[in-house]
């Protein structure tokens, strides 16, 4: 444990779920509260990519038991994240934190087309790059962009924000006798069918050697963990 942050570059995905509030897709107070959260992120000197997904308004999957065309519900899904990431640009530009939002559908006056070059320009001048519209391709989660993206942006970690603190044997929320892994490898995470995120997602992390951590997604812990401390699952392929 220490006081310096132990990555220097790090990837972020914050589930569309961790915005909202009962019904309100886009609670202020939340987005308030992880502006600040990236804004000490970026004070201690870590550079900060963030992926932010749609759930909070549509998920493709859940609008095809719905009756909708699942690719035409995935379109919808990838712009939901387009939602996401200009109410969180606002919010961090009122922070005073510079960001710069990357599509991967173009869609001009919104954002800028992905460009791998232009992004990790972004970064080194201290801007918080915002990817968004997911993979740009239907039937992919935005864990499956974060994996993708943290890989081609050299990220030194994927950290991935949840509703509960770590990565478990079974549902803590359903189960009181659940086990929480400090660390396991992506092969035990296969093996063990953990529902830690989907398997293109997974195996993009392993075959790039990409360590995930995943915590809480609760005010002041991202900066904790980055640090080593408080409570948090590491997935990588160290044995
Ligand atoms: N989506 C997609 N391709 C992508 C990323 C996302 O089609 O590359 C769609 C998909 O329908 C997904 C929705 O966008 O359900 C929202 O993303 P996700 O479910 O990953 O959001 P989260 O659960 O993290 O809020």
């Amino acid at each position: 444990m220490t006081d310096d942050p132990q990555y220097r570059r790090i990837l972020l995905k914050v589930s569309g779920e961790g915005l909202m509030t009962g019904a309100e897709a886009l609670d202020r107070e939340k987005l308030y509260r992880l502006a600040n959260e990236i804004k000490n992120v970026r004070q201690m000197g870590v550079e900060l990519c963030l992926v932010v997904g749609g759930g909070n308004f549509f998920r493709g999957a859940q609008g095809a038991l719905k009756g909708f065309d699942r690719v035409t519900g995935d379109y919808i899904g990838m712009l939901a994240t387009v939602m996401n990431a200009l109410a969180l640009a606002e919010i961090l530009e009122e922070n005073g934190v510079s960001s710069r939002i990357f599509t991967a559908l173009a869609i001009e006056g919104v954002g800028e087309v992905f460009n791998r070059k232009r992004a990790l320009t972004a970064l080194k001048k201290g801007a918080v790059v915002i990817f968004a519209a997911g993979t740009g391709s239907p039937f992919f989660t935005t864990d499956t962009c974060a994996a993708l993206r943290a890989s081609e942006m050299k990220c030194d970690a994927f950290f991935k924000s949840t509703q509960v603190d770590g990565i478990y044997d079974k549902d803590p929320r359903k189960f009181s006798d659940a086990k929480r892994y400090e660390h396991l490898t992506y092969a035990e995470a296969l093996a063990k069918k953990l529902a830690v995120m989907d398997l293109t997602a997974m195996s993009l992390a392993e075959t790039n050697h990409l360590p995930v951590v995943v915590f809480k997604q609760e005010e002041g812990i991202l900066t904790e963990v980055l640090c080593g401390r408080g409570t948090f699952t590491v997935m990588d392929d160290l044995q």
